[in-house]
């Protein structure tokens, strides 16, 4: 294969159709990282409302440095993954820190800072600082697995190497950041893990198409079953508030909020649940009145389906919660409930409600 030809293809076809995205107005450092941390597990159009909320709300990296824990975790709430945002805070305050506010050039510096691999540390010294390293991501994987026909299990280290390799060999001097764009944008857009390959601008360079391997290229491993669980909450309403639940440090969803609640025990219907579970978190004795709806959400390979319940206290005399399972709690007005963030089923059980006649008026001012 003919290098430069190749390289000029992948080149002009991302000068023709890239997209116009907004970290690539500028290529601020600080916003590449960003938009680099947030693509992450993410849908492009998501990201980008993302990027330009946070943006908005934190317009340099040592605004999110000042900023509380919670705040941040408010701002990033919805792309899941909340260890991302707590990341990129710690980053920020060691960048505010140690480089005076400004985003560190060096390719070492970016390794060390947290929440920052190898493949961000390139992407991030490639297309912000158009430095010459390579972005290995699995759209990057992919496309070189076709061009060049490689017979490597997609998660094999052999296959990243192969692949960085390649890329390095077919990266022009001084293009680093159009060329790994050009390639990871390809991936997306056009060699997709669905590809129409009669509609290829350049699959006259490409070795799988040619020797009929597209299918088997790359080769995947037998996917993770998913695991289907169901849990149940409880929305406590008590004299106009609902009791929340700030989750602990070192367990599931760190530092988010929720209404108390858990798995569904075997020969337990989702409202004996509920009740055992404010027991258990809350010391609280709770009767479930009426159900909320059921809301059904992804969490790595679990599926799950939570069932909520409008509840009130069975025992009026006593309403004082003791947090067993959580970092603290408390009952809040529902309408300040926009303040917190919560992991993305609770939020859909916020969104049911909202959308309730039943209790859309919790949620006016
Ligand atoms: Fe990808 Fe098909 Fe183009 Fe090959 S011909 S690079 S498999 S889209």
């Amino acid at each position: 294969m003919n290098e430069s030809i190749l390289s000029s293809a992948l080149l002009g076809w991302f000068s023709a159709h890239g997209r116009d995205l907004p970290w690539r107005r500028t290529y601020d450092p600080y916003h590449v990282w960003i938009s680099e941390i947030m693509a992450q597990q993410t849908q492009m159009s998501r990201a980008v409302s993302f990027f330009e909320r946070w943006v908005e709300r934190f317009p340099s990296i040592c605004d999110v440095a000042r900023a509380d824990e919670d705040s941040v975790l408010k701002q990033w709430e919805g792309l899941g993954y909340y260890s991302r945002a707590r990341n990129i805070r710690k980053a920020a305050r060691l960048i505010c820190e140690q480089h005076e506010g400004v985003f560190p050039r060096d390719f070492q510096d970016i390794l060390s800072l947290p929440g920052v691999g190898e493949y961000t540390a390139g992407a991030i010294a490639s297309i912000a600082f158009n430095l010459q390293y390579p972005c290995v991501d699995a759209n990057v994987k992919r496309v070189f697995s076709r061009l060049f026909d490689l017979d490597f299990s997609f998660k094999s280290s052999a296959l990243h190497k192969a692949v960085a390799r390649l890329m390095r060999e077919h990266m022009p001097e001084g293009r680093a950041r159009e060329f790994n764009q050009a390639v990871m944008e390809f991936g997306q857009l056009v060699c997709s893990k669905r590809p129409d390959c009669s509609l290829c601008p350049i699959c006259e360079h490409c070795r799988a198409f040619s020797r009929d391997t597209v299918l088997f290229r790359p080769v995947m491993e037998e996917a993770v079953k998913p695991m289907r669980i169901d849990m149940a909450s409880g929305f406590l309403l008590h004299e106009g508030k609902v009791l929340i639940q700030k989750r602990r440090a070192d367990d599931v969803w760190p530092g988010l909020w929720e209404f108390p609640g858990g798995v569904i025990e075997k020969r337990e219907t989702p409202e004996q649940a509920v009740v055992r579970e404010y027991r258990e978190e809350v010391a609280l004795a709770v009767r479930p009145v009426e159900k909320i709806g059921v809301v059904r959400f992804c969490y790595t390979r679990y599926r799950v389906t939570l069932h909520g319940f409008l509840c009130e206290l069975a025992n009026g005399d006593s309403w004082e919660p003791v947090f067993h399972e959580a970092q603290e709690g408390g009952f809040v007005a529902p309408v300040d409930l926009g303040e917190f963030a919560f992991p993305s089923g609770h939020r859909k059980l916020l969104e049911t409600m909202r959308a309730d006649v039943r209790y859309s008026s919790l949620f006016l001012k």
